[in-house]
């Protein structure tokens, strides 16, 4: 096929501009940052469940907290009643109930007040592995924002680079020649479209030329298209082809 050499130059153009198509297409199909934003929700909904079971657990503590405290004033409003029930009786055996009422009050409320102090320290701790989980459950949630916007911006960038890319391809392809084009895309399926030709090696498949190759491919017109004989590719030769 005959083609104008600064037709066929244009070629590498479009090659170029295929491969970073091809390029920026991958990597929309594959962000690097879902990988890492699937990771987050997942750990954000073991964080989530971890978090409920600790407020559980606090407000565990906190209602026998104040189960306890409440006995406590039952206990104390009881045994001043009782004192001031001892205060009015002139009633020896009367008295001494209350006495010992007093005393197994007095016991009780001591008791009681033990209870509430280890339950006021373990309502402490509860409150702090609430606070903790908490902070840790924020920490992955922002970073799973700040992931997703990344991977949103660079999801934009890529789109409106490929828009960039190809619209710069239609204008080169919309000053090639039909059948050179066609030429061109019925190799591109399966391979570089065309490649330069530079230092005895084809720009696609990267084999040099053996001896007899060279010697056709420099015995070809610069208006012929020329094709790589190993992958196929249409070749092309500039000044800096050194033929
Ligand atoms: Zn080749």
């Amino acid at each position: 096929m005959k083609s104008a050499p600064s037709d066929q130059q244009f070629l590498l153009d479009v090659a170029s501009l295929d491969m970073r198509i091809e390029r920026a297409e991958q990597a929309r199909k594959n962000p690097p940052q879902a990988g890492r934003v699937n990771e987050l929700i997942a750990q954000r909904n073991e964080q989530g469940r971890a978090l409920i079971d600790r407020t559980n657990a606090r407000d565990e503590v906190k209602t026998e907290l104040a189960r306890v405290e409440s006995d406590i004033d039952i206990a104390k409003k009881r045994q001043e009643r009782d004192r001031q029930r001892l205060g009015q009786t002139a009633i020896a055996r009367d008295a001494q109930a209350l006495e010992s009422e007093i005393d197994a009050l007095a016991a009780r409320i001591d008791g009681l007040e033990t209870s509430e102090l280890e339950l006021m320290e373990s309502l402490q701790a509860a409150e702090k592995a609430v606070v903790e989980q908490q902070a840790a459950l924020d920490e992955t949630t922002a970073e799973g924002q700040r992931v997703s916007g990344e991977g949103k911006a660079a999801m934009q960038a890529l789109v409106d680079e490929l828009e960039a890319l190809k619209r710069d391809r239609g204008a080169v392809v919309s000053r090639l020649p039909e059948q050179l084009f066609a030429d061109y895309m019925r190799i591109a399926k399966r391979t570089t479209g065309a490649a330069l030709f530079q230092h005895g090696t084809c720009g696609g498949c990267h084999m040099a030329l053996s001896r007899s190759d060279l010697a056709v491919l420099k015995g070809t017109a610069d208006d012929e298209v020329a094709h790589c004989p190993e992958c196929g590719c249409i070749l092309v030769r500039t000044a800096e082809s050194g033929l």
